[in-house]
């Protein structure tokens, strides 16, 4: 028997695959896929808003990619770093120290996924600095190791202890501000600072034992929070005047995807660490640290995996990076994004549902409440916008500490036509929610996050 039917895919699903890995939203087949589109194994059509969780900034299955993998792959299925070398990877690591910032001897750290480098990331700080603790930011997601979860404040790890070395501290969050309402993005992040240095710092926890402070320049499973522009500058004067190393984890919207190849460069920044995975090895597992050689040269055998920095998936690497160079694709992201911006934005005139627009370059958040003046969160509705728009044919998913906000971060070569169809969909999706047409049992067996 062919298995091919989504209903007999779930079925199987359901009975094979573990529920721990899942986020699910809809019954969604992953099949083919060619620049934005995704088709199933029944041959129905998708516009892909959501780039797999931002992996996909190339799109699916970009020629040029394609044809260096396949290259690869001819010469050898696996070649390892650990203890040989290989030319993907040392190619790779020299884009890669050029297109971070920073007048100083960098290094580049290989892993498979973006946990694994958070986790490295902090091991091998603690051990060059002889520092004991951290700071992070709540609403953070840095991964899904013991460590990295330590490092995050997210709701979904809520469940899990995290390491008490790890202090966290509100995020600037220009919509709903930990400090109270009516409190304006710039003074927000005034605030936190404020809070870290004199709170937290004379309290809790000591600058002289902070070894560094991890932030995601946009923080984006926690609800794609654009921090307010004099906040990344300010952390990292805090950090400089205290000798605490800054780490900016770029996992979900590095590799072009906000409009500069990372976003921390809107701000002018320059992090000791910078933290990538997800869109580096296009679809392929790699992640990296590229950091001040000082931190990651602490010695040999430290943070590896067996399979880590492989020829293929360096190799996706490079020519990922090509691509996005070759295509234009970061301009294509600031100028598509503003766009997308822009359209989202005026939905809002129509849906009293839509709270807050938000983003930069191709990631945005559309924030839905059930009251603008209270905000409260519009979570259940939010789930069946996000399982109507897969009906109506665009695929998009939905993040947040309250679940409300739905998440748009689409392969960067979307183009303006393609935007404006998704915004229909999503505007037709939220219409019918608003209208009561999408019932509780539709979405019931999607359990989301
Ligand atoms: N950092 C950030 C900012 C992320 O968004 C994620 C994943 N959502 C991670 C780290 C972890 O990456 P991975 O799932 O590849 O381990």
């Amino acid at each position: 028997m062919t298995k091919d039917s989504t209903d007999q895919l779930y079925e199987m699903d359901s009975g094979l695959i573990s529920d721990a890995l899942k986020i699910r939203f809809f019954p969604h087949v992953n099949h083919e896929g060619q620049g934005a589109r995704l088709i199933d194994t029944e041959g129905r059509q998708y516009l892909d808003f959501s780039a797999g969780w931002a992996v996909a900034n190339t799109g699916y299955s970009h020629p040029h990619v394609k044809a260096a993998v396949i290259a690869q792959l001819q010469r050898a299925t696996f070649g390892g770093l650990l203890s040989s070398m290989h030319q993907p990877a040392l190619l790779l690591a020299e884009k890669l120290v050029k297109l971070v910032p920073g007048d100083f001897h960098k290094k580049v750290w290989y892993g498979l996924s973006g946990s694994d480098a958070s986790e490295a990331a902090g091991r091998l700080l603690h051990l060059a600095t002889g520092k004991r603790r951290m700071v992070s930011f709540i609403g953070a997601y840095h991964g899904s190791t013991a460590a990295s979860m330590s490092m995050s404040a997210h709701v979904a790890w809520t469940q899990f202890i995290g390491g008490g070395h790890v202090t966290k501290i509100p995020y600037p969050h220009p919509y709903r501000c930990p400090f109270g309402d009516g409190i304006s993005g710039e003074d927000c992040a005034v605030k936190v600072i404020r809070y870290l240095e004199d709170y937290i710092f004379q309290t809790i926890c000591p600058p002289q034992d902070v070894a560094g402070i991890i932030v995601e320049a946009v923080q984006s499973d926690g609800g794609d929070i654009v921090p307010p522009p004099n906040f990344l500058p300010m952390l990292e004067e805090l950090c400089r005047r205290y000798g605490i190393y800054l780490i900016v984890d770029e996992v979900k919207v590095g590799m072009g995807r906000t409009g500069e190849w990372f976003a921390f460069q809107h701000s002018g920044i320059t992090p000791d660490m910078v933290i990538m995975g997800k869109a580096l090895g296009g679809g392929l597992p790699l992640s990296a640290i590229v950091a001040r050689k000082e931190i990651l040269d602490v010695g040999p055998a430290l943070a590896l995996f067996t399979t880590a920095g492989n020829a293929l998936s360096c190799t996706a690497g490079l020519a990922t990076i090509e691509a996005i160079q070759q295509d234009g694709l970061v301009d294509n992201a600031r100028k598509v994004g503003t766009y997308l911006h822009d359209r989202l934005a005026a939905l809002q005139d129509k849906h009293p549902l839509i709270g807050n627009v938000r983003g930069l370059g191709l990631i945005q958040g559309v924030e839905l409440v059930r009251n603008r003046t209270t905000k409260e969160p519009a979570s259940s509705e939010t789930a069946k916008v996000v399982f109507r728009a897969f009906e109506l044919g665009l695929i998009v998913f939905y993040a947040g500490m309250f679940s409300n906000v739905i998440e748009i971060t689409p392969p960067l070569l979307l183009t303006e036509l393609d935007a404006e169809e998704g915004v229909a969909i999503l505007d037709q999706a939220i219409s019918d929610v608003e209208a009561g047409r999408v019932s509780d049992t539709a979405v019931a067996r999607y359990a989301g996050w």
